[in-house]
């Protein structure tokens, strides 16, 4: 069963990390997990000393589809106010933790909706939930509202209008997730416009499950600035070239990559190919909880297989952050002095 390194370089631990690219569904600690079944009266298939590997990926997962089977068992707890608070507070503790400034961190609200909890609801818990981690340890958190593949396409388009409305109270992106090889994103294009027309960034889960023909479709058709994962942009020179050309920066999560299988193995990730293209690439996490890491062993799994120095590991948290949802120029600013300082400190 692969996972990335539990060892952390000194170096890696205290560099102030950008993470764009983490799922609250795949963040659950499984403590909480149990706490809020208990407490919603939950009946679980499995004992309390089964809830790790209940919520990690074990290795028999043959695909993405396995993979998101697996966050999904957090959905039954999840269809609640506090729920949601808590959960996206411990996510952004979590992240802060792992030295980590600035977090976008994504959820999809519409799993969470439920009779007697519409969507705004849930946006609203979790935004909630963002806040209280921010003035507690400092860092800053965002949040990207992902709309589902295989969701029906009426609901995202009434999503992209309700994360539209909360532009101003930290909801800074759209995103598209989920099944990619089974539902296109030409679904729901429209969603996608809707969002982008009023003023959200634009993120794209694409070439993970299916081809690059869909990284392809992303950054011209849907007018996406940042790629989710993309890795199979590799096997398209063409895409390749778009992507350097039009500065598309891709967000990159190796080890989840190794367990949804859209890698054969670590070695054969195509993390330092993109790298040294010239490709913009961020490093995040994805679902930290089912695959059993953070971003700080994403760096040094980097830095182990791939050779990556400490220096270029700094340059990649720059590029997250120039590729960040961030429109306040000031905090942008703060938060690129505060991933520099970290040199100066070393002289
Ligand atoms: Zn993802």
């Amino acid at each position: 069963m692969f996972s990335a390194p539990n060892v952390i370089p000194e170096e890696i631990a205290v560099l102030p990390k950008v993470n764009l690219h983490t799922h609250l569904e795949g963040s659950v600690r499984p403590e909480t997990f149990w706490e809020l079944c208990r407490e919603q009266k939950l009946q679980l298939p499995f004992e309390r000393s089964d809830v790790v590997r209940a919520l990690q990926v074990t290795g028999e997962e043959r695909n993405l589809v396995d993979y998101l089977e697996k966050i999904a068992r957090v959905y039954p707890a999840l269809k609640n106010a506090q729920a949601l608070h808590r959960t996206a507070y411990e996510a952004a503790i979590d992240a802060a933790h792992d030295r980590v400034i600035y977090l976008e961190l994504r959820a999809g609200p519409m799993t969470h909706a439920c009779p007697g909890l519409p969507v705004e609801k849930v946006i609203e818990a979790m935004l909630l939930g963002l806040r209280r981690a921010e003035s507690e340890t400092g860092i800053v958190c965002r949040l990207i509202v992902a709309a589902l593949r295989n969701h029906p396409v009426a609901d995202n388009l009434h999503l992209a209008k309700v994360a539209v409305e909360f532009g101003n109270e930290g909801v800074v992106g759209f995103d598209l997730a989920g099944d990619e090889a089974n539902f296109p994103a030409q679904l729901h294009a429209e969603a996608i416009e809707i969002a982008r027309r009023g003023g959200l960034g634009i993120t794209i889960h694409a070439g993970e499950a299916a081809g690059p023909e869909n990284v392809r479709y992303a950054v011209m058709e849907l007018g996406t600035k940042r790629v989710g994962h993309g890795i199979r942009s590799v096997e398209d020179a063409g895409v390749m070239e778009l992507l350097a050309e039009k500065s598309i920066l891709l967000e990159l999560c190796p080890t989840s990559n190794v367990h949804t299988k859209a890698v054969g193995d670590i070695r054969s990730h195509p993390v330092r190919r993109f790298f040294d293209y010239g490709i913009r690439i961020a490093i995040g996490d994805d679902d930290p909880i089912t695959s059993n890491t953070r971003l700080s062993r994403e760096l040094t799994l980097l830095q182990e297989q791939f050779g990556f120095s400490i220096q270029e590991l700094q340059r990649i948290q720059k590029m997250a952050l120039e590729a960040a949802f961030i429109s306040d120029k000031a905090l942008r600013e703060r938060l690129y002095q505060q991933i520099c300082a970290i040199d100066s400190s070393k002289e």
